[in-house]
């Protein structure tokens, strides 16, 4: 990756619990532009992953962001350094409307004063390009809490997006999805896609097959296999984790 180029370097990540090893050694090299697909039977350590370099449990390893180290940092230090990241269920303001939910993710650094002093009627660039992306421009003043299940979804990514999130984390966002859902929510991921590094964990594997443009295999902790779609199902490893051992 070239100095300017935004990545994503884990080296040696291990967590543990109580002595249990959830993660060990994992390594992971995500480049600007990947839609990085992390794979693994339950338990395998998927959401540990994300939630070390998030910062929300504690990691021995380097887990470097564009050549910042990210281990040790806080939760919020680690948002403000542009990793951004969603939970299984949305976690969206559900009184609010649309916009709203935007601007409050947008204002979040941002003193109260400033954000009691814009004019309710602007719409601040980065917001409207927000709202285009995720698609809900004619839902914009529709309170969160009565959006549809992919909606809601993707109003969160659209919260990461105008945080400036170049590294997104996503846990299982297709999860309860219709098939149309999954569709849009895949020509979503891959309209974000272009600048920045997003990762998805999901079990959903059709919808890993049209849409990663990699994929990191997981089992008990490990990296089992890594590379493109047709690589990581061609490999006899992958597939006894998947077949049944
Ligand atoms: P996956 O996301 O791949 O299903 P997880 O990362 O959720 O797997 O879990 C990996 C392992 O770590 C599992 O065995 C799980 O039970 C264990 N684990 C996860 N979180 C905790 C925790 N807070 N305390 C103890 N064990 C945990």
């Amino acid at each position: 990756a070239g100095m300017d180029s935004d990545y994503l370097q884990v080296r040696g990540l291990s967590v543990e619990f109580d002595g249990f090893k959830a993660v060990t050694d994992v390594d992971l090299t995500l480049l600007q532009g990947d839609l990085r697909f992390l794979i693994g039977p339950n338990g395998a350590g998927k959401t540990t992953i994300i939630d070390a370099i998030t910062g929300l449990v504690k990691a021995t390893g380097s887990i470097q962001k564009s050549g910042v180290e990210l281990v040790g940092k806080k939760v919020h230090q680690i948002a403000r350094l542009g990793v951004g990241r969603t939970f299984q269920t949305a976690s969206v303001f559900e009184e609010l409307s649309v916009l709203q939910n935007l601007d409050i993710a947008a204002g979040a650094g941002r003193s109260v004063w400033t954000m009691l002093r814009r004019r309710p009627t602007e719409i601040p660039e980065p917001i409207a390009e927000a709202l285009e992306t995720i698609g809900l421009q004619d839902l914009r003043d529709t309170p969160a809490g009565v959006l549809a299940h992919g909606q809601k979804q993707w109003l969160e990514i659209g919260m990461l997006l105008v945080q400036n999130a170049s590294v997104l984390l996503l846990d299982e966002p297709v999860a309860g999805m219709s098939h149309e859902e999954r569709e849009e929510t895949g020509n979503l991921l891959r309209r974000i896609g272009g600048e920045r590094t997003v990762v998805v964990v999901e079990h959903d594997m059709d919808f890993m097959r049209a849409f990663a443009t990699s994929v990191t295999v997981l089992a008990r902790g490990q990296v089992l296999a890594e590379g493109s779609v047709a690589e990581v199902q061609a490999n006899p490893k992958v597939q006894e984790v998947y077949l049944g051992t």
